[in-house]
């Protein structure tokens, strides 16, 4: 599975405004963001989609989880809420074909998403 933009920001060849990093896991800002404050967090390694985990890999999806939680906290999010979202594939709406969790927040966000 694919070299993604994704896969070179995880190999800093190409700029991102990181807010977290780990060795498993990085947090940067959205590039054309949605909220205040709009972050993704992806795993360093390529997977597709959360279409795509294994079993084994399941502690992989609490600790970006984690970093999704933790990131916001640092934001200041914590007391107005936000939110953790996951495209996946076309019905999805995902573009990028590398996991991220989007964390949006800094304004109330409706419900249903289109
Ligand atoms: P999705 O449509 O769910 O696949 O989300 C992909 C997200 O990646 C979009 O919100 C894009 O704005 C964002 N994105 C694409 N390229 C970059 C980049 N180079 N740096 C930061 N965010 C990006």
């Amino acid at each position: 599975m694919g070299e993604t933009i994704f896969s070179k920001i995880v190999r800093k060849e190409i700029a991102a405004a990181i807010l977290y990093e780990d060795e498993l896991a990085l947090a940067f800002r959205d590039i054309h963001p949605q909220a205040p404050v709009h972050f993704l967090v992806i795993p360093k390694e390529p997977i597709s989609s959360l279409d795509a985990m294994t079993q084994e890999q399941r502690g992989l999806l609490g600790h970006l989880q984690w970093v999704a939680s933790h990131v916001a906290r640092e934001q200041g999010l914590s007391e107005g809420g936000y939110r953790v979202v996951t495209n996946i594939g076309t019905d999805g709406g995902q573009s990028v074909a590398h996991l991220h969790y989007h964390v949006l927040g800094g304004r109330h966000l409706s419900w249903p998403p289109g």
